[in-house]
């Protein structure tokens, strides 16, 4: 589906921490316990204080490639999304379509939570090793296609953490985008 310049310009990238963005909902990525871990799972968890923990233990766990969400706590975030992403064989193994499927389940929450701003980590591009321009790609188009499709989000924002992150993401929606 080609996508209308408009919707491009909806996806903002910023570098720096998701625990600090003033957002309706920031996306995490977790693990399919939703239990907690390290990376931005245990930074979001730190932030939020013990209550999100709490609340995670009454969800039963998350299937890979799907999402939950909760409530933000002592975040600037109303609501934390937490989403389980594919750890990464070699591209081959429903990676591409499970990574796809956080990004889209996160938008159909935020869309039916009445949420006009969401904010993204970079799902499996950390301990799960996902290849960043490979990630990005399907990250941008997931959620352009979620936006083009109508909804109460009106900015969708990538937090990456860091300039090696942030700047293949740049690039890959540079691309996209045909800046
Ligand atoms: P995964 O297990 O899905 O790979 P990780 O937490 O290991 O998840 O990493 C996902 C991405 O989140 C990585 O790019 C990592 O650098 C980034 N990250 C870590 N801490 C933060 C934070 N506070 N804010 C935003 N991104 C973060």
């Amino acid at each position: 589906m080609a996508i209308d310049k408009a919707i491009w310009s909806k996806i903002t990238l910023v570098d720096g921490d998701i625990t600090k963005q003033n957002v309706d909902a920031i996306v995490n990525a977790a693990n399919h316990t939703l239990l907690g871990g390290g990376g931005v799972d245990g930074a979001i968890h730190r932030a939020a204080g013990p209550e999100l923990l709490a609340e995670c233990r009454t969800l039963g766990g998350c299937a890979t490639g799907s999402a939950k969400l909760t409530k933000g706590y002592r975040l600037p975030a109303k609501y934390v999304i937490h989403a389980v992403g594919p750890v990464y064989n070699d591209g081959h193994h429903g990676e591409p379509e499970r990574l796809a499927g956080c990004y889209r389940t996160a938008m159909d929450l935020a869309n039916q939570h009445g949420c006009t701003s969401i904010a993204f980590a970079a799902i499996s591009c950390g301990v799960y090793g996902y290849p960043i321009a490979d990630a990005a790609r399907i990250a941008l188009t997931s959620v352009a296609e979620k936006l083009a499709a109508g909804g109460s989000v009106e900015e969708a924002r990538f937090v990456l953490f860091g300039q090696p992150v942030f700047g293949q993401f740049q690039a890959v929606l540079d691309e996209l985008a045909g800046v």
